[in-house]
C-alpha cells in the first residue's frame, strides 16, 4: 500500500501525462531527487530495466542509476525505460532556475586575470582535474543521502553571475559556506578520492570525491587535506580542514558536484539545513 502511494506521488510530481503514470511504475520502484536545472536524480529500477537519457543509455549497478541536469539544460528532457518488451518514452519539463548576480571585490588582480606565468600551470591543473573525473567508478555511493560537509553561513550560491573586482567571470557553480579556517570537512557521502591537491591556482586545496556512476563532489580553498588520491572514504570521514587557499577572500568551504560534465547544485542533493 505504502509503495502503491509513493509511485502515485512520484508520478504525479514528475510525469506530465497519465498514460506515463501506469508505465513508469513497471521500471521505476523509487526516485530521490529534483528534476530541476542543477538538479541530481537518483533511481532504482525494476530489475532487468534499461534507461536512457534524451537517448543515451545511462550505466545501471545494482539497479540503480543517476542523471543530472546542467545550470543552463534545457528544460525539456526524456527519459526512456526498457525491460523485455516493455519500454516507456517519458517527455518531462525540468523545473527552470533563476540566478543571482553576485560581486566579490577586494581579490588580488592576479586573481582574475592571471599572468601570462601562470597560464601554464592553470592549463596542466585542467587536465589534471578533467583525468580524475574521467573514470567510471561502478559503485552506487550516490544512492545514500548527502550530508553537509560543513555547517555554516551560506555565502555564496550555485548558479550567481559572477563579478570579480567589477569584471564578468564565469558562473558559480558551488556553493560558499563560510566557517573558521581549520574547520573539519566531511565526507557528505561515502566515495573514493580521486583528487587532492593542496595547490591549485583557483581553488586552492582541492579534493574530489567519486561517488560512483560518474557523480563527483569537490572541496575547494582548503586548508590542510587529510585524505590522499586513492582512499575510500566513509559518509562523516574528515576529508581536509576549511581555509582561505586559491581564489578566495575570506575562509570558507566550497563544495561542487558533478554528474560527468554536468554542474549540479549540492544545494539540491544536500539533505537538511547548513546551519550551523
Ligand atoms: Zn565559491
Amino acid at each position: 500500500m505504502l509503495k502503491r502511494v509513493f509511485l502515485a506521488a512520484f508520478v504525479a510530481t514528475v510525469f506530465s501525462s497519465a498514460q506515463a503514470v501506469e508505465l513508469s511504475s513497471n521500471f521505476v520502484q523509487s526516485q530521490s531527487g529534483k528534476f530541476s536545472q542543477g538538479g541530481l536524480v537518483v533511481l532504482q529500477l525494476t530489475q532487468g530495466t534499461k534507461v536512457s537519457l534524451n537517448g543515451e543509455a545511462l550505466p545501471v549497478v545494482d539497479n540503480y542509476t543517476v542523471l543530472g541536469f546542467g545550470r543552463d539544460a534545457r528544460l525539456a528532457q526524456k527519459i526512456s525505460f526498457t525491460r523485455g518488451s516493455k519500454s516507456a518514452h517519458v517527455p518531462l519539463t525540468l523545473t527552470k532556475r533563476s540566478y543571482a548576480i553576485q560581486r566579490i571585490d577586494g581579490l588580488p588582480p592576479t586573481m582574475v586575470t592571471p599572468p601570462e606565468a601562470a597560464l601554464a600551470r592553470i592549463i596542466a591543473q585542467g587536465k589534471l582535474k578533467l583525468a580524475a573525473r574521467a573514470g567510471l567508478r561502478r559503485e552506487t555511493d550516490f544512492s545514500q543521502r548527502f550530508r553537509w560537509p560543513v555547517k555554516g553561513r551560506i555565502s555564496g550560491v550555485y548558479g550567481s553571475q559572477r563579478f570579480y573586482n567589477g569584471e564578468a567571470r564565469r558562473p558559480h557553480f558551488g556553493i560558499d559556506i563560510a566557517a573558521p579556517r581549520g574547520t573539519k570537512v566531511t565526507a557528505p557521502a561515502p566515495g573514493k578520492v580521486t583528487l587532492a591537491e593542496p595547490d591549485m591556482y583557483f581553488e586552492g586545496g582541492l579534493v574530489f570525491i567519486d561517488h560512483g556512476l560518474k557523480v563527483t563532489s569537490a572541496y575547494m580553498h582548503l586548508d590542510s587535506l587529510n585524505v590522499k588520491v586513492g582512499d575510500v572514504v566513509a559518509a562523516g570521514d574528515v576529508i581536509a580542514t576549511v581555509g582561505s587557499t586559491g581564489r578566495s577572500t575570506g575562509p570558507h568551504l566550497d563544495w561542487r558536484m558533478f554528474w560527468g560534465g554536468a554542474r549540479i547544485d549540492p544545494a539540491l542533493v544536500a539533505v537538511g539545513s547548513p546551519s550551523p
